[in-house]
């Protein structure tokens, strides 16, 4: 029995099926001589490129679900979502805004607490400081500058917490210094 394989015509790009075993066939569409390996090849190509365009697709609406999700406080289901996009698009900056927006509001949730179960300012900072560098930063290193300035705005309330716990003061020259530092 003959196997036949998908193929394109390079002339007139017609969905063709053609033997493998043979070198050249005739487009039954447009009449031109086509040589197999050139119509698989290109069959192939056209498919590859749709992959792509797919994974785009599922990144931005995994994206908008994920928001979605998180927009009315279910920040477990959006974590996921968030998560799962990072799989397929390791620099997605705002999933990894996402994520840190979630880890923080369930943690929030929980009362910053240990995994003894213990809370105080300082757990919290040190908490809050995980997330920043888990996070945040990252989120930050891949953003556009648009994202980047409005995700360093976010944390300076953040920082300044951690350093107010840390130091028992607060030092804008030296959060400038650290915000300069974490951007590079
Ligand atoms: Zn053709």
């Amino acid at each position: 029995m003959i196997k036949l394989e998908p193929a394109k015509c390079p002339s007139c790009g017609a969905n063709l099926e053609v033997n493998k075993e043979l070198s050249e066939t005739i487009c039954q569409y447009c009449g031109t001589t086509v040589l197999i390996q050139d119509a698989i090849q290109k069959y192939k190509i056209e498919i590859s490129g749709k992959i792509e365009i797919d994974g785009v697709a599922t990144e931005n609406s995994q994206l908008i679900r994920a928001n979605q999700f998180f927009s009315v406080g279910k920040y477990d289901d959006a974590n996921k979502l968030y998560k799962n996009i990072l799989k397929i698009a390791p620099t997605n900056a705002e999933a990894w805004w996402g994520i840190y927006m979630c880890e923080n509001a369930i943690a929030n949730y929980y009362g910053y607490r240990n995994n003894l179960g213990d809370t105080s300012k300082e757990i919290k900072a040190n908490i809050l400081e995980n997330l920043l560098n888990n996070y945040a930063y990252k989120a930050i290193e891949y953003a556009n500058d648009e994202l980047k300035e409005k995700y360093k705005n976010n944390i300076i309330e953040t920082e300044e917490y951690i350093q107010k716990v840390r130091t028992g003061f607060f030092n804008k020259k030296t959060l400038k210094e650290l915000l300069f530092k974490k951007k590079k």
